[in-house]
């Protein structure tokens, strides 16, 4: 099964829209030459418009880091899908640190990912388990749980329009990144099970699944390499033009072997 390898880069809450039209615009020559490999970026809401004038015509994907479920209404500092579905393809949605820092619960997420695929936006749909979690050997209990929560009602035809991103909290943003081979047996593991038993073999080797944590240029091939594993997640090193690129096509080398 060919699965389109897809690199992404959340900016989280990073880049003023000078800033952000900047790094849009290096990237954009940066990657120009870059084929068979789907690359996105998530600025903050505040520079959607300008770094979507910025990409118009390449490559480059668009995403938003963040969706609410309604459409809308009196939610004081929400952004929701009609708005959002103009603007660009991706949202994503369930990222740790809108879980952790925000609050948000399995059921939002749900609710979100509905909400974002009723108005056409491409879901990437975070999981992954803190270091507790972890050290206690619950990272496949707690994740599996995780995906069965945020797909509840979610079809296998709109499986075929999301991405997962397995990112494991521990590894977010503390240069301890984890293995390609431990990602990769949790990915095609758990995550790729999951989808089997809720869906199908076939789903299961569709949809695509991303790596999340730490990742950068060095270390990018020993997740790429992993045949389980169709891209990355990048928070820090995406904000360097020069890095993420070079993300981007370190990653596709090695996925290309
Ligand atoms: C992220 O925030 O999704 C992420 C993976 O961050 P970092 O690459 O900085 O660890």
């Amino acid at each position: 099964m060919m699965r389109i390898p897809f690199i992404a880069g959340n900016w989280k809450m990073h880049k003023t829209v000078e800033e952000a039209i900047a790094l849009a615009q290096e990237l954009r020559a940066e990657l120009e030459d870059v084929e068979g490999c789907d690359v996105a970026v998530c600025p903050p809401f505040t520079a959607l418009v300008s770094v979507r004038r910025a990409l118009e015509g390449s490559a480059i994907g668009l995403g938003a880091q963040n969706v609410h479920w309604e459409e809308q209404g009196a939610f004081t500092g929400a952004i929701s899908p009609p708005m959002l579905k103009d603007l660009c393809d991706y949202v994503i949605i369930g990222h740790s640190e809108r879980r952790t820092i925000f609050g948000e619960t399995d059921e939002w997420v749900n609710k979100k990912l509905h909400a974002a695929l009723a108005h056409g936006l491409k879901p990437i749909l975070c999981v992954g388990e803190n270091l507790e979690q972890n050290q206690a050997g619950e990272t496949e209990e707690f994740v599996g749980g995780q995906v069965r929560a945020a797909l509840e009602g979610i079809t296998a035809g709109q499986m075929r329009v999301i991405t997962l991103a397995y990112e494991p909290i521990w590894a977010i943003g503390t240069g301890v990144p984890a293995t390609g081979e431990g990602a990769n047996e949790i990915i095609g593991g758990v995550v790729r099970h999951t989808l089997a038993v809720l869906y199908s073999d076939d789903v299961a080797q569709t949809v695509r699944i991303q790596y999340g944590g730490s990742v950068k240029p060095h270390n990018i091939a020993e997740f790429m390499s992993q045949p389980e594993i169709d891209g990355a997640l990048v928070g820090g090193a995406s904000l360097k033009a020069d890095s993420f690129a070079a993300i981007v096509k370190n990653g596709l080398q090695a996925k290309r072997g």
